[in-house]
């Protein structure tokens, strides 16, 4: 169904956390409702949006036709700096100056729209770790939907922090629970998730402080979503049926409209198709290389874009990986390691020089995609798993933050793709997952699995799948002010 089918174009304001992870999907989200008809207006903060243009190079933001991008402050001092900005500072800054600068931007955007250089905003679509925009949206009177970017387990997990709070669980007493077993408890109550241990929940319950910035921003975000009028997320029924049943009790109003990489590459338009939101400049080179290797031959290593490790760590992995003797491509932010530069051992590097090829940045989803790819060694970050099961690649989990534990043990020990490296990375474990990984019984299974869920993933978005038809329900339902 393409929009509008009379008179003016719905216009929405889409507006990501700003995050590597949360730009990626608003903006496949965002091509998908111009794609069908939509005037969009993409709000980046300032910072963000200059990281873009130098990135993306200088007119990468002019835009489309009917795909325009704004901006808002974020609140926190200005930066140069090419690494994604303190969490938890970016989420009280924005919890303080959001509300009031995405007011400002939809006053600005309602007066050009009376002088008639753009449609009047018709809805707005949020992130939901963005929720102050449904204060205004409110205020404004606009509907919003909140677009919660996390797989749906860490987002029943998260809805279930205050609950876990109520009941003692967290914050923790003293720092010991940290490792004395304590987060190995099962919690029984969770409906919809089996079994869950505390160490299965995002790690923000991981704290010893009530004020903790982020359970509180989480569990203020949780409840200001609610009032949106309706909730989507990036997955599909087959993958997460019994946790979108729990789900749909805290949010009534819910849309899987995932993988949306599947749907955004459905669109044929060339233009529309190339607008970029990579941070950081994509280092040409992988796909030659991977074109030069076996069917399946070639570990792809990466931790997303907030991940950070310390110098041992990044040495246990590069030897690790080195003495498996499979190939690898591994991407190495120059942030990658904590308050340092990422450098490498002289002696791995020239240890691996024919086996591993190293570059800072690449562009996953086609990475992923390339046939000679057979596993993955990721934080399990949602966009990094939904990606690799989209390539039917089983992977190995090393989660670091937030619901990247819950998307390991989901993937290990519900969707079968997966298999977890502990936290203490040692060189000989690498070694070992990472052989069993690409040759064993196990690495067999798991890419039999990941090759079924690529499969399922397809039918959800296919013509009558349950994604497609969300998809057209959000908007004729939710999005659209045509009736
Ligand atoms: N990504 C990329 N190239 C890289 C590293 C990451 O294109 O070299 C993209 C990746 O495809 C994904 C996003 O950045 O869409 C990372 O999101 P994810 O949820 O996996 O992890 P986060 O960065 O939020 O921890």
């Amino acid at each position: 169904m393409v929009y509008p089918q009379a008179g003016e174009k719905p216009h929405a304001v889409c507006i990501p956390y700003p995050a590597q992870g949360h730009i990626n999907p608003m903006l496949k989200l965002a091509k998908l409702l111009h794609h069908k008809g939509f005037h969009i207006t993409f709000v980046n903060t300032e910072h963000n949006h200059k990281r873009l243009l130098r990135s993306q190079g200088p007119h990468s933001l002019d835009g489309l036709p009917h795909f325009r991008f704004d901006m808002i402050p974020d609140g926190l001092p200005p930066s140069d700096l090419d690494s994604t900005q303190d969490i938890p500072s970016l989420c009280a800054s924005l919890s303080e100056h959001g509300l009031s600068a995405f007011r400002s931007l939809l006053l600005k955007l309602q007066e050009q729209s009376q002088d008639g250089v753009m449609p009047p905003v018709t809805c707005i679509v949020s992130d939901g770790a963005m929720a102050f925009t449904v204060d205004a949206a409110e205020e404004l009177k606009i509907p919003e939907v909140v677009f919660w970017t996390p797989s749906a387990c860490g987002m029943l997990g998260y809805t279930k922090y205050r609950r876990l709070v109520e009941d003692g669980f967290t914050p923790l007493k003293d720092p010991t629970y940290l490792s004395n077993g304590y987060l190995e408890t099962t919690v029984s109550w969770t409906s919809g998730m089996k079994s869950i241990r505390l160490r299965d929940f995002p790690t923000f319950i991981r704290t010893l402080d009530h004020q903790d910035i982020m359970l509180n921003f989480v569990i203020q975000e949780v409840e200001r979503s609610s009032r949106a009028s309706a909730v989507i997320l990036n997955t599909f029924d087959t993958l997460e049926h019994d946790v979108l049943e729990s789900l749909s009790s805290v949010f009534p109003h819910i849309y899987t409209i995932g993988p949306l990489q599947l749907l955004a590459d459905q669109i044929q338009d060339e233009a529309l198709r190339s607008v970029g939101g990579n941070l950081w400049r994509e280092e040409p080179g992988c796909l030659p290389w991977l074109d030069s290797k076996e069917p399946g031959s070639v570990v792809y290593v990466n931790f997303g874009s907030i991940t950070v490790m310390t110098t041992s760590q990044l040495t246990e992995f590069a030897w690790g990986l080195a003495n498996s003797q499979k190939p690898f491509l591994w991407i190495i932010r120059p942030d990658l390691v904590a308050s340092e530069s990422a450098v490498l051992p002289p002696e791995f590097v020239e240890e691996i020089a024919g086996q591993g090829m190293l570059v800072s940045w690449c562009q996953q989803e086609e990475v992923l995609k390339h046939g000679a790819i057979g596993g993955f060694l990721t934080h399990s970050g949602w966009n990094s798993t939904l990606e690799s099961l989209c390539g039917g690649v089983p992977v190995i989990c090393w989660p670091f933050f937030a619901e990247q534990q819950t998307n390991c043990r989901y993937s290990c020990t519900e969707w079968g793709i997966g298999m977890e490296i502990d936290n203490d990375v040692k060189r000989d474990e690498v070694e070992g997952l990472v052989r069993e990984l690409m040759e064993g019984e196990k690495g067999k299974e798991m890419r039999k699995k990941a090759m079924e869920w690529k499969a399922k993933a397809e039918a959800a978005i296919m013509p009558g799948g349950t994604s497609y038809n969300n998809v057209d329900k959000l908007i004729s339902e939710v999005l659209s002010s045509i009736d």
